[in-house]
């Protein structure tokens, strides 16, 4: 087959049981438990090949709150081949009733010198197979309107598919009834590609290599939580605020590729913020920022062997700070601050009995903080 083009192929595991597959659309019963680790293991293949896998694996844990744990535990629930015929993936949770020793998954093609693009496409869309996801042209409202003898006629010529394997694989619809389902996704990693030539309405996608929106937004959704590889960022927002009322966002930006930063302070042209290091230390950083842009840091220090303080404020010649005490009370401490020097404390007093205030600012005469219920 010198045109075979390289589309997924579900394995039907159970025999005359149609519904025994997901969709983007997924299957409940199929589902995974959320937060649950699932564990994966390569049967064979060349380590750097492994290697670009997992990578690409782990994008779907950004999302869904489940983990993939690589690694060689034998009760593996995903286990990997390179050696059989195709790329295929289980759907779900029909992946452990595969015997121990045989692939739940399996990648024909890919090789060390596989483009990366298609280590994308092909690995994300097999992991969408092992959370439960199907393939989105089944989706049960996708609107296509497929010329039945020439999808037929297609998948035998470039995949050697019979009419059953094509029917199962492109044409049947999934039944509304037993699949959850988002609206239909021509940017779905989920979706083949589909020719002109096989709609009579002459609606046709490319490959698609990434995750959707709609992807990420239903992974989210078939696994709720805290996705384990969520990226954190600490996004510093600016608008206005007359006391009672917000204008809108005048400038947004990322200061953080974590989420460390425990206090800030700005008076329209110097600012000022707490931020715990790796060691769990507080510094305070004073530099120049004009509401879009800072300058260097004109002054840095540890203020705190600890991560305990949760709030800041700094009028250029006095400073204001909440701090966590041993016992997770907290306190509220004045003090001069020049930018570079503290001077004594002038006044301390507690200001609650729990360690959930999460900012602080005070401009000598009014105060307005964050507090966590
Ligand atoms: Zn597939």
């Amino acid at each position: 087959m010198s045109d075979e083009i390289k589309v997924c192929s579900v394995p039907v595991f159970s025999e005359g049981v149609e519904s025994s597959e997901l969709y983007l659309v997924g299957l409940t019963a199929y589902l995974w438990i959320a937060g649950m680790t699932l564990r994966v293991r390569f049967l064979d293949g060349e380590p750097i090949v492994q290697k670009k896998v997992e990578v690409v694996a782990h994008q779907w844990s950004q999302f869904a709150n489940i983990k993939f744990q690589f690694g060689n535990d034998l009760n593996a629930e995903i286990r990997i081949s390179f050696t059989r015929k195709g790329s295929w993936s289980m759907l779900g949770t029909d992946a452990l009733l595969v015997n121990r020793d045989e692939p739940t998954m399996n990648f024909g093609w890919l090789k060390a010198d596989s483009p990366d693009e298609e280590y994308s496409r092909v690995v994300l869309h097999e992991f969408g197979h092992a959370l439960g996801f199907t393939h989105e042209h089944k989706h049960p409202e996708s609107g296509i309107k497929w010329n039945r003898e020439a999808v037929i006629d297609y998948y035998r010529r470039t995949n050697g598919w019979n009419e059953d394997a094509t029917t199962r694989n492109v044409l049947q619809a999934e039944s509304k009834d037993r699949t959850q389902y988002s609206a239909f996704d021509r940017e779905s990693i989920m979706l083949y590609a589909i020719p002109a030539e096989l709609t009579t309405d002459g609606f046709s996608t490319g490959w698609n290599t990434q995750l959707s929106a709609t992807d990420k937004q239903f992974a989210q959704r078939l696994y709720p939580g805290t996705p384990p590889g969520a990226k954190i960022t600490t996004i510093l927002y600016v608008r206005p605020f007359d006391g009672r009322t917000f204008g809108p966002v005048t400038s947004s930006q990322v200061v953080s590729e974590g989420d460390g930063w425990r206090g800030w302070s700005w008076d329209g042209s110097t600012a000022s913020y707490l931020a715990v290091d790796e060691k769990r230390q507080t510094w305070l950083y004073v530099r120049p920022f004009d509401s879009r842009t800072f300058g260097p840091v004109t002054s840095s220090q540890v203020v705190s062997e600890g991560d305990g303080w949760r709030g800041w404020s700094w009028d250029g010649s006095t400073a204001s700070y909440l701090a966590v005490d041993e016992k997770r009370q907290t306190w509220l401490y004045v003090r001069p601050f020049d930018g570079q020097t503290f001077g004594s404390v002038t006044s301390k007093q507690l200001v609650s009995r729990g360690d959930g205030w999460r900012g602080w600012s005070w401009d000598g005469a009014t105060a307005s903080y964050l507090a966590v219920g």
